[in-house]
């Protein structure tokens, strides 16, 4: 393999094996001169005459992954497939909470704009004193995949709008990964006020928050939830299981297939997390078109 694009492609193929959930790349031109620089001129002589004169359009575009796979069929998959983990075993029950006859619950008869209307007027918990802006989530009514943090930070508050800041943007590349961009995601939190300086959401704050999100669920009704972090796991789950065993196991919430992860912010400090991540993610993504 001595095509210098082969080599580039091997590579990316490495990173992304590696655990890269997203690879980005610009889009400079390989230019006849960065050929040749690339490549020692006797391989230059052997190997032009054998590949036909490169059009403008070919030359601008990034070596792509799939030119450099092997043509025998040996790895058919593509993407985010290629390598994606089984699905495993189920792993703990939430069953829905059982209807009281007797105790209306006021988020029953709301439907999402409501929701974030009421969060956005809330005070049942003292995270209302310093957020700037509440922020309930966003996305479809019927999308298929939720995906569920733990809470605001400065930039989400700032703006109203969840995952927007460094965690969310390295969020947003996992979900592009999968093929299935932020757009089509509903994506949203356990608290939806951002505790003062990034602090973990308090055990009252999260039960005083924590209808809105049900009901979230209950209406969207997603094929497959993507629990973010402790909090959002143990919430959920109602647990006080470690993160890393919750891993590697399909819980259901009230009926939903549930999958937990490492939060994108915990990738942020430590990387090692993200070869896992990557296969949780694309083990919630099987799950979407199951
Ligand atoms: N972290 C979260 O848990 N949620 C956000 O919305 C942003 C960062
Ligand atoms: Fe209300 Fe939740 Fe905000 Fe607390 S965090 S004030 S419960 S919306």
């Amino acid at each position: 393999m001595t095509d210098p694009r082969e080599l580039f492609a091997a590579y990316l193929r490495q990173r992304l094996d590696l655990g890269e959930p997203a690879l980005i790349l610009d889009s400079v031109p390989v230019t006849d001169e960065r050929r040749r620089a690339q490549t020692s001129p006797d391989e230059h002589e052997v190997a032009a005459p054998a590949r036909p004169r490169s059009t403008e359009l070919d030359r601008a575009r990034p070596p792509s992954l799939d030119r450099a796979r092997p043509a025998e069929g040996a790895r058919t998959e593509k993407g985010w497939r290629r390598g994606a983990p089984p699905i495993p075993p189920t792993g703990l029950v939430v069953s829905a909470a059982e209807k009281d006859l007797f105790s209306a619950d006021p988020l029953s008869g709301m439907g999402l704009e409501e929701i974030a209307a009421a969060v956005r007027q809330c005070d049942r918990c003292v995270l209302c004193r310093e957020r700037a802006n509440a922020v309930p989530g966003e996305g479809p009514a019927d999308a298929r995949l939720v995906v569920v943090g733990e809470g605001p930070g400065a930039t989400e508050d700032q703006t109203g709008r969840p995952f927007v800041g460094r965690a969310g943007q390295l969020l947003t590349e996992i979900l592009a990964a999968i093929e299935l961009p932020r757009e089509r995601v509903f994506i949203c939190n356990v608290v939806k006020c951002r505790p003062p300086e990034n602090r973990k959401p308090q055990q009252d704050e999260i039960d005083a928050c924590v209808p809105y999100l049900y009901r979230q669920l209950d209406l969207i009704r997603p094929k497959v939830i993507l629990a973010m972090g402790n909090t959002a796991a143990e919430t959920l789950l109602k647990t006080r299981q470690s993160l890393g065993s919750l891993r590697g196991r399909v819980h259901q919430f009230r009926g939903v297939p549930l999958v937990v992860t490492y939060h994108p912010a915990a990738l942020l400090r430590n990387p090692h997390w993200k070869k896992p991540t990557w296969d949780d993610v694309r083990i919630a993504r099987q799950l979407v078109d199951a």
